[in-house]
């Protein structure tokens, strides 16, 4: 039995979202019957970060259903998510990049995927610092990769109570996406994403230039993991 009002959650949350702004509702770790409330009610983009729960989602349900995977992918998983996955948010290295253009290219498909930007001030791993990401785009390798189409950026706000510093992080990001675009993007129409704003922040994210927002728990409730 489900214990989430998923219909009137997603519809809440569809509710605050600015024309222009689509949503990723994230379902790691919610079983279907949660992805099919949201699916009855018209939702068709979700987003998972677990490469086998994800390929047990995908078999069993909807094939209309498009797919970002919004975690740090290990470049020995590319393989498995390559045949349907409609984006790979984030993207924080060369080598990942590589790895899911030669996966792309033997699906003979081009994936989109979004780099990842570490602005938050939290100590991660993942993600590329604003110099970082310069850098990769400088060296410009990324432009003979023809089976990946760069279209836009990621990142995770500070997880953290203090809004003025979560729209500073935003407006660093959005800033950062208008530089690029300039610099290397300007003809480029598919480089137009801004993924930005989960369940605690994402009436935030839209007023700092958010194009997509990945809200979980306030659709599906709180996950057990
Ligand atoms: C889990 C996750 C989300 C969703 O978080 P909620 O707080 O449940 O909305 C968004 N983005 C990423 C990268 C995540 O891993």
């Amino acid at each position: 039995m489900m214990n989430v009002d998923v219909a009137s959650n997603l519809h809440e949350v569809l509710g605050r979202l600015p024309e222009g702004v689509r949503l990723v509702a994230i379902s790691k770790f919610h079983p279907n019957e949660y992805i099919e409330a949201a699916y009855k009610e018209g939702q068709r983009l979700f987003g998972e970060s677990h490469e086998q729960e994800l390929q047990q989602k995908v078999s069993s349900l909807p094939k209309d259903i498009e797919w970002h995977f919004i975690g740090h992918l290990q470049t020995n998983k590319v393989k498995f998510i390559a045949p349907y996955i409609s984006m790979i948010e984030a993207v924080d290295s060369m080598k990942l990049l590589k790895e899911i253009n030669k996966q792309a290219l033997k699906n003979d498909r081009v994936i989109k995927v979004l780099l990842e930007l570490h602005i938050a001030e939290e100590e991660t791993k993942y993600g590329l610092t604003l110099d970082a990401c310069r850098q990769l785009l400088e060296d410009g390798e990324w432009r003979q990769l023809e089976n990946v189409r760069i279209c836009g950026l990621m990142m995770m706000a500070s997880n953290i109570d203090d809004e003025k510093q979560i729209a500073k992080e935003f407006d660093m990001a959005a800033d950062f996406f208008d530089e690029v675009k300039e610099k290397y993007f300007k003809a480029d129409d598919s480089f137009s994403e801004r993924s930005w704003g989960m369940s605690h922040d994402y009436q935030i994210a839209v007023q700092h230039r958010s194009t997509l927002v990945r809200v979980g728990t306030s659709i599906f409730g709180p996950r057990v993991y």
